[in-house]
C-alpha cells in the first residue's frame, strides 16, 4: 500500500518544509505563517501585497489632502463664528 497524496497536507509555495497556514486570494498560491499577510481581511503573498499596495492607496492618499484642507476651512469658518458669538455673550454679559 503505498500512501495517496493528501490535499489536506499542503505546503508553502516558498518554504516546501513549512506547512500551509493560508491562501492568496490573488493567485491562490498556498503560504506559512511568515509568507502570509493579511490586508483589509484578507490573505496576500507579498508579491500580490506588493501590487496591491502600489494600486489605490496612492489616489486615497490625494483624496486624503483634500480632506485635511477641507477641514480646516470649516474649522476656520467654525472659529471665526464662534469668536463672534463669544463677542456677543461677553457684550451681553456686561
Ligand atoms: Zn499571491
Ligand atoms: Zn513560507
Amino acid at each position: 500500500m503505498t500512501p495517496t497524496n493528501r490535499p489536506m497536507a499542503q505546503r508553502c509555495a516558498v518554504h516546501q518544509q513549512r506547512p500551509a497556514f493560508a491562501v492568496c486570494m490573488q493567485c491562490t498560491k498556498s503560504l506559512c505563517q511568515e509568507c502570509a499577510t493579511q490586508w483589509d481581511g484578507i490573505w496576500y503573498c507579498a508579491a500580490c501585497l506588493a501590487v496591491r499596495r502600489a494600486g489605490p492607496v496612492k489616489r486615497s492618499r490625494a483624496g486624503g489632502w483634500i480632506a485635511v484642507i477641507a477641514a480646516s476651512i470649516v474649522i476656520l469658518f467654525f472659529s471665526t463664528r464662534l469668536m463672534v458669538w463669544a463677542g456677543v455673550l461677553l457684550a451681553g454679559l456686561r
